[in-house]
């Protein structure tokens, strides 16, 4: 166990666990003026139990956890080709989730409603619904009424089992709530490893665009990172009214912001929560770095992190439902992330600012990158401009520059 020290001016990530906390629903998740929820409390409903501040890690000087460095890599693909190509990277979310519905429990995980085009948790408990909670959703997920129906029931049914996906800092407040309401036996909790989440009004205009296109009010299906052009590609994937749209990395805007570590919320910008240290049981994430990168597939990488997490994984390794790979080490799996955190706080300052004044999401860009230095102005006008070749040599590009 390892501990990592928390400040308490930081921003509400919007976790979820103290609206699934309060005995007396007074606390809600409300998006802010960039569109990102953070929790609210109602004074009238509050009796200051200060549950709410068991289970926040703004209130907390520190908090043990166990450290990534310290614990198992695997490196494992699901042995179901299909599964693969429906997921973001090697499918291991989607066996994880097999396996606890196979076994009577409940799977939770992030839903895209495409008549909001939001994302929110919700749970499932059986085979067929696991296909909505497959592939990653580059946007904030609404926790707050699936952590609270599942602690409730938890709390009422001894026997019910859940596995629940999310950010880190959404697994972090769970784990927290898990423990206050004495439950957390109950509960296989899975980090995914965490970029960040953006404003939404960025997905809007994204989506904006998609909707042209296609000449549609809303859409049949989406999905953020369809393998079009293999793993490594990020392409969105909308269908609507027979038609399809795909959205490149390299063409999106959407996808450029993202990666320009700018305009993620405020409290991504200064999360330790996606760190090394963690209250989950295991941290997932896709195997970048030289080891797989020749592969078009998707492989993903697990930390176990708990006795649970390990039993979990070893259990889906003897069943035969995921493969394993050479997991090489932790050093080498955590190269090929950023686990370093953003450094442009005044931009971001200024962009946010923007955005929360009503600026139109393209001035707030316009904004931060102003600031740009002219080595990432030129990096960004090359990437742009491979939008036109290959994906594989769009790749090429992108890790060289
Ligand atoms: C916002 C975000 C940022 C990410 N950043 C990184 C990163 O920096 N590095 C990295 O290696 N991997 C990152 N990932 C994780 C990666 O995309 C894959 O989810 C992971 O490798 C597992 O892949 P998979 O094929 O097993 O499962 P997938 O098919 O990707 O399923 C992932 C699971 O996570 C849940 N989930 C999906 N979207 C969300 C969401 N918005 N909020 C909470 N839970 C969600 C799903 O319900 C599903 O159960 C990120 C994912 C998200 C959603």
């Amino acid at each position: 166990m390892d501990s990592v020290n928390r400040q308490t001016e930081w921003p509400c990530s919007g976790c979820g666990a103290c609206a699934a906390v309060c005995p007396h629903g007074a606390i809600v998740l409300k998006p802010d003026e960039t569109g990102l929820l953070t929790a609210r409390v109602c004074g009238e409903k509050c009796v200051g139990c200060g549950l709410c501040t068991r289970v926040c890690h703004r209130f907390s000087d520190e908090v043990a956890g166990c450290d990534l460095r310290e614990s198992p890599l695997y490196a494992v693909q699901s042995a179901n080709p299909e599964t693969i190509k429906n997921c973001s990277s090697g499918g291991l979310a989607h066996e994880l989730a097999l396996w606890t519905v196979r076994g009577g429990g409940k799977a939770m995980g992030a839903v895209y409603d495409t008549r909001t085009d939001r994302v929110r948790h919700e749970t499932v408990c059986t085979e067929a619904g696991i296909a909505a909670l497959d592939g990653s959703k580059y946007l904030q997920s609404d926790p707050q009424e699936a952590f609270r129906n599942a602690l409730a029931e938890a709390k009422k049914d001894p026997s019910a089992r859940f596995t629940v996906f999310g950010t880190p800092c959404q697994i972090a407040g769970l784990a927290k709530a898990c423990e206050v309401s004495k439950v957390r036996d109950r509960f296989l909790l899975v980090e995914i490893f965490c970029h960040g989440v953006p404003p939404v009004g960025l997905w809007d205009k994204q989506t904006e665009r998609i909707r042209k296109k296609l000449k549609a009010n809303r859409f049949d299906s989406l999905r953020f990172r369809y393998k079009k052009d293999g793993w490594h590609s990020y392409c969105i994937r909308a269908d609507a009214n027979g038609r399809t749209f795909y959205g490149t990395r390299e063409r999106e805007l959407f996808w450029q912001v993202y990666f320009e570590n700018v305009l993620l919320g405020d409290a991504c910008m200064t999360c330790s929560l996606r760190k090394e240290v963690s209250l989950a049981d295991l941290r997932i994430g896709d195997y970048w770095g030289r080891r797989y990168q020749s592969r078009s597939d998707g492989v993903s990488a697990a930390f176990a992190l708990t006795d649970a997490g390990r039993a979990a994984i070893e259990e889906l390794l003897r069943s035969g439902a995921v493969i394993a790979l050479d997991p090489g080490t932790p050093e080498e799996m955590l190269r090929a992330q950023n686990m370093a955190g953003y450094a442009d706080a005044a931009a971001h300052r200024e962009a946010m600012e923007l955005l929360k004044s009503g600026a139109p999401v393209e001035k707030a860009v316009r904004a931060y990158r102003s600031r740009e230095p002219a080595k990432q102005k030129l990096k960004r006008v090359v990437l742009m401009a491979s939008a036109v070749l290959p994906s594989s040599f769009r790749v090429m590009i992108r890790k060289r520059i």
